[in-house]
């Protein structure tokens, strides 16, 4: 993916001028439109211009700087998030030469979550933007989870109580800032999670907005009423006044003057929900597997907003309203009220690919993550030795916060490769964990899962995950995922694609992997991994 990359001088951008097939492209046709992605993420702002086939013709990365205050807190300056996300957009329309009249239209993706609060009057923050990553208000959520807020608040907004989402952030602010929050009441301040502040600069400070898949991460947004919660509200002493218009994630929800000519912002989603857009995840019971360092899963459950008991989160999934509920022109003032809303459900794996970095920096058993699948590839087997990457704690479905990572089964015989196997492996049993979760949580007997991130580009361990999951695994051909959808999400918007039919036309595949092992073995594999996780629970509760 990363050939044809131009780095300045300076070392800090990358950019990628690429034709349909890979290669370096002579000038394109000055009359092709594109659709831009600004996919604003924890540590860079990154831009893709995406052709009608979905290809990607120019790239460009900027990373900007982590602030770490105290230990725990995580911060960025809202500044250099604006100015590295314009900057990369105006180097990769410079990439193609490229005028904004060929900018069919800009989709937003961008980490979730992370809060900012500006002066509406001079558009300054008040504060740093506080990260998603951010532990400072942990003590804040304990305590309302000591006063029994956490089934009310799950009921509301599909989330279990934690200092991750934005609400507890913004209190925060309001709490700590000098004059905040008199100037709150006053209606002089505004909120918004990433996309938001991007939208408002974008838009010359006129627009404040996000989309239902970002406020469905804040914590005050009720998911099924889809209205702000004046109870989350008052609790957290937020005036409603701060808040942002939440509007549908594909649909104009404003003009750009940025880039140089007018451009409508089309699309927004937060990233792992574009990512399931991204992956065509548009039917209930398509879900999405992300292998990043940390593991990602998403699955849409339709209309229905499916309540979790197992530690599965319930929020809205990006979607693109039907033509029946736009009117012709397209134009923000046309959405229906009766949107057919859709919902997922979501779990995370603290540590995936996380594990395999851990054998390449810490063990050093490894050059690189890639020269795993070697190794997993010579061993028939783990020789019964089982790894339990849970450096952090356990996620869904176990939920323990003390669990700590553990390795079992060793023999005198044990190599090298049967430690690198069984460290992969963990990634796929992990994974099956969240799928079982997610079956179990909706009913759906899930048997399909379209895959990315990258880890995901380990061929052994997809088929393994074929095998343990006895599932289909789908991996496309562009792993941009996150990207595709925000532009998907904008193009279907102002007519770019016909609809999401075109787009499933257009779905690249790179590689199917199915079910090859029995299912004796399966069963023997997977009941190993129930006993490992049993004793490294047992372990962490001494
Ligand atoms: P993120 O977006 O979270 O930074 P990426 O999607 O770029 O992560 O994936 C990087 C992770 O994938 C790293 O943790 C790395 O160890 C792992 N990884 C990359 N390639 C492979 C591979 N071929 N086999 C196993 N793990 C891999």
């Amino acid at each position: 993916m990363h050939s044809g990359c131009i780095f300045r001088s300076d070392g800090r951008i990358s950019i990628k001028r690429l034709s349909h097939n890979g290669v370096l492209s002579a000038e394109r046709d000055m009359s092709e439109k594109y659709i831009m992605a600004l996919d604003q993420g924890t540590t860079s702002s990154r831009c893709i211009l995406f052709d009608k086939t979905g290809s990607i013709c120019s790239q460009a990365q900027q990373e900007f700087p982590q602030i770490f205050p105290h230990p725990g807190w995580v911060e960025h300056n809202p500044w250099d998030i604006w100015e590295t996300q314009l900057q990369v957009a105006k180097e990769a329309m410079h990439a193609l030469h490229a005028d904004p009249s060929q900018i069919a239209a800009i989709g937003i993706t961008n980490q979730r979550e992370t809060t900012v609060v500006w002066d509406a009057e001079t558009g300054e923050p008040v504060y740093n933007a506080i990260v998603w990553q951010c532990r400072r208000t942990a003590e804040a959520i304990d305590s309302m989870k000591n006063e029994g807020w956490s089934a009310r608040v799950q009921d509301k907004t599909g989330l279990i109580p934690d200092a991750y989402f934005s609400a507890s952030k913004v209190a925060w602010i309001l709490e700590h800032v000098p004059g905040a929050k008199e100037k709150a009441e006053q209606g002089e301040l505004r909120f918004g999670t990433i996309d938001s502040w991007l939208i408002w600069n974008l838009t010359d400070r006129t627009v404040h907005v996000t989309d239902y898949t970002n406020a469905s991460r804040t914590m005050l947004y009720d998911i099924k009423r889809l209205c702000w919660d004046q109870e989350l509200l008052a609790y957290f002493g937020i005036p409603e006044s701060m808040l942002p218009q939440v509007l549908p994630s594909s649909g104009i929800l404003g003009y750009t003057e940025s880039l140089g000519g007018r451009i409508p912002i089309a699309g927004v989603a937060g990233d792992q929900q574009a990512a399931l857009f991204g992956q065509c995840g548009f039917q209930k019971g398509d879900v999405k597997s992300t292998y990043g360092t940390g593991g990602f899963m998403l699955l849409n459950t339709g209309s229905e907003a499916v309540h979790a008991d197992n530690g599965l989160l319930t929020t809205i999934a990006a979607f693109a309203p039907a033509k029946k509920d736009m009117d012709e022109t397209g134009d923000e003032a046309s959405w229906s009220d009766a949107l057919p809303v859709q919902y997922a459900l979501e779990g995370s794996v603290f540590v995936a690919g996380a594990a395999v970095q851990w054998l390449r920096d810490e063990l050093k058993i490894l050059r690189t993550a890639a020269e795993s699948e070697r190794y997993c590839r010579e061993a028939p087997d783990t020789d019964g030795v089982y790894v339990v990457p849970a450096f952090t704690g356990m996620g869904a479905p176990y939920w323990n916060p003390y669990a700590r990572g553990c390795i079992f089964g060793l023999t005198r015989g044990a190599e090298r490769a049967h430690l690198i196997r069984a460290t992969v492996e963990s990634l796929a049993y992990q994974t099956e964990d969240l799928l079982q979760a997610m079956r179990d949580a909706s009913g759906l007997d899930i048997r399909e899962l379209l895959v990315d991130g990258g880890a995901s580009a380990n061929d052994f361990l997809m088929q393994f995950q074929a095998d343990i999951s006895a599932s289909e695994i789908i991996r496309p051909k562009c792993i941009e995922t996150t990207a595709l959808g925000a532009a998907y999400l904008a193009g279907l918007a102002v007519g770019y694609w016909d609809g999401t039919e075109e787009i499933l036309k257009n779905r690249g595949v790179d590689k199917v992997f199915i079910l090859a092992g029995d299912k004796e073995k399966r069963e023997r594999r997977l009941s190993g991994w129930k006993r490992a996780v049993k004793a490294a629970l047992s372990w962490a509760n001494g």
